[in-house]
């Protein structure tokens, strides 16, 4: 017999917890159902032979607005990053403070071969009245040239700190979107929960009712009132919420719009090392702008004497002989590397600006009771896909 509910939401990534815990909020029945075997979708964490890996590296941006429906997330125990970047150039490593945060940013000592005193000016003026040019139809990288950023500080910060944020060598965000993340760089505090990023999505959870949330079950097929799931079961809905723009592909026939048959994205690998432990500072991201293989490095101390290495990668190819040996170009003291896992995340950010609505109604109603929500429809972080959850419930009320 099928089981009937008023709300079904198919995902417990970010997205689905945001409109269980606001459905829950207005005394709503509801039943999250995820095909993998824990919460938080592209949120997760791994436990490998006793180190917690993140499944792509992330980082949390504390200032997010939507963060705040989630106040619980402050008190995860969390590694604050400084305000900045360590980045390399023909062997020497120079450590970059942002001068918004940093009094020490201003200093000439804090600079890189080729960095002007106009990029710094320009830099905290960009911080100051982003807002004003948020509106302007144009590429990023246009923006940036024509804003008056030198080639060099175009390159070496802009694009190696931002691809690995966008998992875009071009940039290739809206400017809108762009401007708000850079703002939010700028002046936010940057961090990541200690026992990993799936920790945020854990920590909501543990507020919703466990009963309400069903794992390992796939659903394969959706029809007007009723879902199917893989191995077999039911479900009857009034209102279904769907959380992966794949889903469409599992809508029958007769109200399927293939709708989001355009959607794109971008892709990332992301490797782990073991090493003993050599003089790095874990407190910043390491850059590599020169590179063709590796975006950025983050350090985290494993224990004592042992450090984990999480290499970030734009290259879909590139092997983790490739990476090691890389690394070691790089950091020639370090002793002992020994590969551990990667992740190979193909979908890992959309990138189809055409369902890209940042900041305005981000999700989207596909019949009277299916709905799509998530950061495809809104913008492509964290903040994004509550914003599209917190969209969706707010429509239902009208
Ligand atoms: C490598 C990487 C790096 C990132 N870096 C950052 C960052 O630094 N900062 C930031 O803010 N954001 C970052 N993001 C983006 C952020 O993680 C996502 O925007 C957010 O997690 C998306 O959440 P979501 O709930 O919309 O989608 P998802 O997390 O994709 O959730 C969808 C859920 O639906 C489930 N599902 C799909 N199909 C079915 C089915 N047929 N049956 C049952 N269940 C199904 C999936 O299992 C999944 O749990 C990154 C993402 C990745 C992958």
């Amino acid at each position: 017999m099928s089981k009937s509910y008023d709300n079904i939401i198919i995902g417990s990534g970010i997205t689905g917890l945001t409109i269980a815990k606001l459905l829950n909020n207005k005394n709503e029945d509801y039943l999250i159902i995820d095909k993998n075997n824990s919460v938080g979708g592209k949120l997760s964490t791994e436990n490998h032979l006793g180190y917690e890996l993140d499944c792509g590296f992330q980082i949390l941006l504390e200032d997010y607005p939507n963060l705040k429906i989630f106040p619980e997330i402050y008190n995860l125990e969390s590694k604050r990053l400084s305000s900045g970047f360590i980045t390399i150039k023909q062997e020497n490593f120079y450590k970059i403070l942002n001068p918004f945060k940093n009094i020490k940013g201003l200093s000439p000592a804090n600079t890189f071969p080729g960095f002007t005193l106009k990029d710094k000016y320009l830099l905290l003026k960009l911080i100051l009245l982003n807002k004003k040019y948020k509106n302007k139809k144009i590429p990023v990288k246009d923006f940036l040239k024509n804003f008056g950023f030198s080639h060099t500080f175009i390159k070496n910060f802009f694009v190696s700190f931002f691809q690995g944020v966008f998992l875009s060598k071009g940039l290739n965000v809206p400017l809108k979107y762009f401007l708000f993340i850079f703002s939010l760089f700028s002046k936010s505090n940057v961090s990541i929960p200690i026992n990993g990023i799936g920790q945020i999505a854990k920590n909501i959870a543990s507020l919703l009712d466990s009963s309400k949330i069903i794992f390992n079950k796939e659903i394969i097929n959706i029809g007007i009132n009723s879902i199917k799931t893989k191995d077999g079961d039911n479900f009857n809905f009034k209102n279904l919420y769907c959380t992966d723009p794949k889903i469409e592909k599992l809508i029958n026939k007769e109200l399927n719009q293939e709708f989001f048959k355009d959607i794109t994205y971008n892709g990332t690998q992301c490797f782990y090392f073991i090493s003993d432990m050599v003089d790095i500072n874990e407190d910043f991201i390491y850059l590599f702008p020169d590179s063709n293989n590796i975006t950025n490095i983050y350090f985290k101390k494993a224990s004592q004497n042992k450090l984990l290495v999480s290499v970030s990668s734009l290259s879909m190819e590139v092997s983790k002989n490739t990476i090691e040996k890389e690394i070691l170009s790089y950091f020639s003291s370090m002793k002992n590397i020994r590969f551990l896992n990667s992740y190979k995340i193909p979908d890992a950010l959309p990138s189809n600006p055409k369902f890209f609505n940042f900041q305005e109604k981000s999700f989207y109603k596909y019949n009277n009771n299916i709905y799509f929500a998530g950061d495809y429809l809104s913008s492509p972080c964290l903040d994004g896909a509550i914003q599209s959850g917190i969209n969706l419930v707010e429509s239902l009320r009208k």
